[in-house]
């Protein structure tokens, strides 16, 4: 037997491969696996990182499961990186010079922050927030900073301003977009957002373009709208590139994302992709958590000849951010077409319910995060509007609980 023989092998260990691999184990599937984890500690949850900038974190503690559950499970996690994939002959080259063969192949390679071209400064000096790496850095080498640059209105630059300026930084937001959080809530919610960041001090600037800055000895100027700031680092949160190198580089079909069929099968039969990496149908790529999980999931189902067809689900948004909490599901997916939009507020809770013949299409909100799970499962069975007034309502129903 060939000892670099493996039945299944997936790249990249992230949310995507381990919910495949859980998958398997789940349905009996007991065939080694060999997990080339391109990182410098255990899989881990991604989604955590930023949102930890403050306090920090330890290498290993937001771990996805512990070294026992990979040998428990018969998975071979090797921290390596694949360097070459040949599909022809079914082999992966890895930068530690070994050479692996499969028969079957899950590319789970996720995503790698985009670092925007800035003229006056290195990309090298840019920190992009991707992995717990990046962090790491950002924390050590701007330890001493106090001044920060983030480029980018979207959620992580929103999360990342919100925890610098809790670590008692100075930040500077520019943002392309007219408002943070554009493409994801309407101008009414957003007002309130708006005034939280500017009232803990950020400095916002919407609808500019960070195209160059200059550098100075021990510090960088800026000028936007016509103001000269100076800042001490700059961050980019400008979004995410799916790896798709080695997927194009062994001929595989790729786009923005490798193209993959409703059973997230590639342009080769025997090589599956999910997660961050995968190009769905309308050239949909997910960029979420819970659907790299879910991807991962049917990946495992259609490798064991027990096919689920892959439906994108509705995108669902949580952060918690300068006090609130925001809240915002299919609203991109459903502007412009909605038929009605109802907006209710009480106290600080703040929601806009979309519908269509009367369907809950989308819902967005503030500040109601004990009844987040109600919202998404009304808008997952797409409940009519009796329904959610009575389940939903506002004011929220006041519940006691007396004690015998
Ligand atoms: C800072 C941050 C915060 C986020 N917060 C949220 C959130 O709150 N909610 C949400 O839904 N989503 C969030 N996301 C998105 C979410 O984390 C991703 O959608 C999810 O992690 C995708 O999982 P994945 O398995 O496809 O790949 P990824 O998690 O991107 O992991 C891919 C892995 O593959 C590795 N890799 C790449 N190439 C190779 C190679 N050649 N060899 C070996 N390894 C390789 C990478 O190093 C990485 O470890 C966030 C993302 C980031 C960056």
């Amino acid at each position: 037997m060939n000892l670099n023989h493996y039945p299944i092998i997936a790249i990249g260990a992230s949310i995507a491969s381990i919910s495949f691999i859980r998958t398997l184990r789940d349905q009996a599937d007991n065939r080694k696996i060999l997990l080339i984890h391109g990182e410098d500690r255990l899989p881990y949850k991604r989604t955590k990182i930023n949102k930890n900038m403050v306090r920090g974190f330890d290498k290993d503690e937001f771990k996805m499961a512990d070294e026992k559950w990979y040998s428990d499970n018969h998975v071979d996690l090797i921290y390596d990186r694949a360097l070459k994939l040949d599909a022809e002959e079914k082999t992966v080259s890895t930068k530690n010079g070994h050479v692996y063969y499969y028969d079957k192949l899950l590319l789970a390679t996720g995503a790698s922050a985009v670092i925007p071209k800035v003229t006056g400064v290195e990309p090298s000096e840019i920190h992009g927030v991707q992995n717990a790496y990046d962090v790491d850095r950002v924390l050590q080498t701007c330890s001493g900073k106090q001044r920060f640059l983030i480029i980018g209105g979207g959620v992580e630059g929103i999360e990342t301003a919100d925890q610098l300026m809790r670590k008692g930084k100075q930040v500077i937001l520019a943002s392309r977009m007219k408002l943070p959080l554009q493409k994801l809530f309407p101008e009414a919610l957003l007002k309130t957002l708006v005034e939280k960041i500017q009232s803990k001090g950020v400095l916002l600037f919407n609808g500019v373009s960070v195209s160059n800055v200059h550098k100075t000895d021990d510090h960088y100027n800026v000028n936007l709208k016509g103001q000269e700031l100076r800042f001490d680092a700059i961050i980019a949160c400008t979004g995410a590139i799916p790896n798709t190198d080695l997927a194009r580089k062994a001929g595989l079909k790729v786009e923005k994302g490798i193209l993959v069929n409703e059973y997230l099968q590639t342009s080769d039969k025997d090589i599956m992709a999910a997660g961050d990496v995968a190009q769905h149908a309308r050239g949909m790529v997910t960029g979420l958590w819970h659907a790299a999980e879910h991807q991962g999931k049917l990946a495992a189902m259609n490798l064991l000849d027990k096919p689920q067809e892959h439906t994108l689900p509705p995108f669902r948004l949580k952060t918690e951010v300068f006090g609130l909490f925001m809240f915002s599901a299919a609203y991109e997916e459903l502007i412009p077409g909605v038929e009605e939009a109802i907006e209710e507020q009480h106290g600080d809770i703040h929601r806009i319910m979309y519908y269509n013949d009367n369907q809950l299409k989308s819902v967005v909100f503030l500040n109601d995060k004990d009844r987040a799970k109600t919202y998404q499962q009304a808008l997952f069975e797409h409940w009519d509007k009796k329904k959610v007034i009575d389940e939903l309502p506002l004011p929220p129903k006041i519940s006691f609980t007396f004690m015998a």
